[in-house]
C-alpha cells in the first residue's frame, strides 16, 4: 500500500530544508518515502492506496519518546495517598508502588491502548516504555505490545525488575523479559534503579541483556537517596556500580534522570557512549532537583517519565528549564527531541522508519523558513496542530481521530479499569 500525499509543506527534519512537493509513502516497519514528479492517476493506483490533500499543511517526521510508563495512565484524578509524601522515597512507596502492585492484566491493557491513543493523537509513534505490575508480571510485556500494536504505535518495551518485592516478582520480572526478547520482540532489560536492585540481580540483568544484545533501561540518580543508597550499602556511587558491573559496556542502554552525578560519575558516563532520558516534568512534579546534560554526553534524549504523552509539550518544557541549568538553544533542544530517532537507527529498532509522519496543520502568524522553524518549534507548534499520523505508512490518526481502534470504546473501557484500580487502593 502506498499513501500520497498531496501538495504538502515537507519539512526535513534533519537539515530542515522546506519544500512544497507530493510525497509518497510506502507501508512496512522500515518503509521509505519518496517525491514523485507526479501522482499517479486514479485508474493507476492499487486499490488500497490512498491519497491525503496536504495543501496548506506541515508535513514532517513524527516524534518519539524516550522514557514512559504507561502503567502511571489510570493514576489521573486518582483519591489521594493515606499519607501525603514528604519525599521521593515516599511518593514511590505511597503513591506508585501502592497503585502498581494493584495492577492486573485487563488493566495494563486498558493503560496501554488509552496512553497509545494520547500518543497517536500527539504525533508520537513511537515509544520506548518501561513498565511495572509486581503482581501482573507474566505476560505483562505482550499485553502492552498487542495494545501498542492494535493502535498503531511502533514501541521498544521493558519490564522494570527490582528487589523491592522479594526473590518471587524478581525471578518473574527476569522471566518475563527473557521470553519477550526471545519472541524477537524489541525491548530492554528493564531495572527499576539501583537502590531496588541487589548486585546478584544487576549481574542477572547484565547477562540477560547480552544474550539478548539488548542494553538496560534503569532509573538513575533521579533523587539523591539513590545515591546515598549506593555508598551506604555498596561503598560507591550509582555510576560507578554500573561500570563496574559492565551495565555501561551494553551501548544500547538507556540511564533516565542523571540528575545527583559527580564529576567523575559524568566523565565516565560521556565515555561509555550509552544514553540517557531528560525528564524535566517529572523531576519538577517530583521536586527532585535538575540538572544541565551538556556536561554528561550528547547522547541525550527526551521522555515523558509517564507524567503524558506529548513530546512537543516536553521538549518546551525542557527549553525552558534548559534556560536555567544550561543555557541551551533552540537547536540543542531540537536535537534532544529527535535523539530517540538516532537512537532507534543507531540499533536498528523497527518502526521508526521515514514513512513515520505528522500532518501538521500550523496556523503560523509570521512565516515560517528553513531559517526560523526552531523558532516556531519552540514557541508555536503543539499537539492541537496534529491533524493527521502516519505509523509505518499507516494513517493511524486522521482529522484528529484515531482510525485503528474505537477512542470512545478504548477510553470507557479505561475509565472502568481505572475504577476497578482505585477500588483496590
Ligand atoms: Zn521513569
Amino acid at each position: 500500500m502506498t499513501l500520497y500525499l498531496k501538495d504538502a509543506t515537507f519539512l526535513d527534519w534533519q537539515n530542515l530544508a522546506i519544500k512544497r512537493t507530493d510525497l509518497a509513502v510506502a507501508e512496512g516497519s522500515q518503509g521509505d518515502i519518496s517525491f514523485p514528479t507526479t501522482l499517479p492517476s486514479d485508474d493507476s493506483m492499487a486499490p488500497q492506496d490512498r491519497v491525503i490533500e496536504c495543501t496548506g499543511k506541515l508535513v514532517t517526521k513524527s516524534f518519539g519518546c524516550g522514557h514512559h510508563h504507561i502503567y502511571s495512565t489510570l493514576a489521573r484524578g486518582m483519591p489521594a495517598p493515606r499519607k501525603i509524601p514528604a519525599n521521593f522515597t515516599e511518593i514511590l512507596q505511597y503513591v506508585w508502588w501502592h497503585i502498581d502492585k494493584r495492577l492486573d492484566l485487563e488493566m495494563i491493557e486498558a493503560s496501554a491502548l488509552a496512553s497509545a491513543i494520547y500518543c497517536a493523537k500527539n504525533g508520537v509513534t513511537f515509544v520506548i516504555d518501561h513498565h511495572a505490575s509486581p503482581l501482573a508480571i507474566k505476560d505483562s510485556l505482550s499485553a502492552i505490545a498487542q495494545a501498542f500494536d492494535r493502535v498503531g504505535i511502533a514501541h521498544m518495551l521493558c519490564y522494570e525488575i527490582s528487589d523491592r518485592d522479594g526473590e518471587g516478582p524478581r525471578e518473574e520480572g527476569l522471566a518475563e523479559t527473557d521470553n519477550f526478547l526471545a519472541a524477537g520482540h524489541q525491548g530492554h532489560v528493564g531495572l527499576h534503579a539501583s537502590f531496588t536492585v541487589g548486585d546478584e540481580l544487576l549481574r542477572k540483568a547484565v547477562a540477560l541483556a547480552k544474550k539478548h544484545d539488548s542494553g538496560l533501561h534503569v532509573h538513575v540518580a533521579e533523587d539523591r537517596a539513590d545515591q546515598e543508597d549506593a555508598l551506604a550499602k555498596y561503598g560507591k556511587r550509582v555510576v560507578e556500580r554500573l561500570v563496574q558491573a559492565d551495565a555501561l559496556e551494553l551501548k544500547k542502554s538507556i540511564l533516565a534522570h542523571c540528575i545527583h552525578l559527580s564529576d567523575r560519575e559524568k566523565e565516565m558516563l560521556r565515555e561509555s557512549g550509552v544514553w540517557v532520558v531528560q525528564n524535566v516534568e517529572s523531576n519538577q512534579n517530583n521536586n527532585v532537583g535538575l540538572t544541565g546534560y551538556a556536561p554528561l554526553t550528547d547522547n541525550v534524549m527526551l521522555g515523558t517519565d509517564g507524567m503524558h504523552c506529548d513530546m512537543l509539550r516536553s521538549a518546551q518544557a525542557a527549553f525552558l528549564v534548559g534556560q536555567a541549568t544550561e543555557g541551551i538553544g533552540f537547536d540543542g533542544i531540537y536535537q534532544r527531541f529527535r535523539n530517540v530517532h538516532r537512537y532507534a537507527r543507531e540499533f536498528g529498532a523497527r518502526g521508526d522508519g521515514d514513512n513515520n509522519l505528522v500532518i501538521l496543520d500550523y496556523d503560523a502568524p509570521t512565516e515560517l523558513t528553513a531559517d526560523n522553524f526552531l523558532g516556531h518549534f519552540v514557541y508555536g507548534l503543539d499537539a492541537r496542530h496534529v491533524e493527521t499520523v502516519i505509523c509505518q505508512g499507516r494513517a493511524i490518526v486522521e482529522n484528529r481521530r484515531v482510525t485503528t481502534v474505537d477512542e470512545g470504546e478504548v477510553l470507557a473501557f479505561a475509565r472502568e479499569m481505572g475504577k476497578k484500580l482505585w477500588g483496590k487502593m
